[in-house]
């Protein structure tokens, strides 16, 4: 056995309660974008376009307030730029009304990011807004994400942290983060310099090969064999547009369903049968039934996500009882 999988093991037996509710919920609130980013297979995905019915975002952001007391983090985006929605803030600000206490967080690509939306965000009370950002030169951002315009989604995030600041606002916190791969890496700690005054974070993540569905764009980081567990299956559930629960945010189409909660609740498919048999199948290292699993970047990631993970609590922790 190797270390990796010991440790993971031993992580899920110290979780107990994982088996009872998700801690991070994120229902797809849209699942189309508005670029064309070449380590992203969004555009790929099959299902109709659209928004997520805001009576299906109710019911599930309700039962995870009957459960507040597992759910850490909620996030309501998935594959598509959540910023399309025209109604985005209603989203974030109904799941701050159910529960103060967790953490709500967008990711976006920050082109849509004008003074409007600006304003929303600063009113609705999101925690943490993180911006994919993937480069430092424009002519490396412009060839990775494409269809978008370096100088624009510069100025609006400038726009947004000047403005977030001009209103004394302290949230929510701005992260940039740039995926280290080939095209970017000469370009990180430029990335780093020029915006760790700017943003609240800056972080460097690991390209995400999104179970094997996208080219592998970094040569430095091809998994090789891992046999351990992924801790995902005891922590996450993703929900698409249409209310299928993919079994993870690399599922992207919804090729391994776990349920689907236009008819289920969320508990139902927690703790039900088709997730523990992907629970037990991970627990024995075999993924003939999971392919995306046996090729997919997380598992050989999770440790170092989940070292950071702990450090940052333990950090927040310290500061908040001085
Ligand atoms: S191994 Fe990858 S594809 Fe499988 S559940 Fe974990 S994150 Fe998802």
């Amino acid at each position: 056995m190797s270390i990796d999988r010991n440790i993971v093991h031993l992580v899920i037996k110290l979780r107990p309660w994982t088996m009872n509710f998700p801690s991070i919920v994120q229902p797809e609130t849209v699942n189309f974008c508005n670029a064309k980013c070449i380590m992203c297979p969004t555009s790929k995905g099959t299902k109709p376009k659209g928004f997520m019915d805001f009576g299906l975002y109710k019911k599930i952001i309700d039962e995870c307030a009957r459960n507040k007391e597992y759910v850490k983090a909620l996030y309501p985006f998935q594959n598509g730029e959540p910023l399309i929605h025209p109604e985005f803030s209603k989203y974030i600000e109904y799941a701050k009304k159910q529960n103060n206490q967790w953490e709500v967080a967008l990711y976006t690509n920050a082109s849509l990011l004008d003074k409007n939306k600006t304003l929303k965000i600063l009113e609705s009370g999101l925690d943490t807004l993180v911006v994919s950002f993937d480069g430092f030169r424009k002519e490396t951002y412009e060839s990775i994400r494409i269809g978008l315009n370096f100088d624009q989604v510069k100025k609006n995030v400038i726009d947004f942290i000047n403005l977030k600041k001009s209103m004394n606002k302290n949230n929510p916190e701005v992260h940039l983060v740039i995926i280290a791969m080939d095209k970017t890496r000469g370009e990180v700690k430029d990335f780093e310099r020029e915006w760790k005054n700017l943003a609240d974070r800056v972080e460097v993540s690991h390209f995400s090969n999104w179970g094997g569905q996208v080219d592998e764009l970094d040569s430095q980081d091809i998994l090789k064999e891992n046999y351990a567990p992924c801790l995902r299956l005891w922590e996450h559930l993703v929900i698409l547009r249409d209310g299928t629960v993919s079994l993870c945010c690399n599922d992207f189409d919804g090729r391994f369903p776990l349920g689907d909660l236009t008819y289920q609740t969320i508990k139902e498919i927690w703790q039900g049968e088709i997730i523990n048999d992907y629970r037990k199948a991970h627990l024995n290292s075999d993924f003939s039934s999971l392919p995306i699993c046996k090729k997919c970047s997380y598992r050989l990631h999770q440790l170092s996500l989940l070292r950071k993970l702990i450090f940052r609590q333990v950090f927040k922790k310290i500061i908040n009882k001085k």
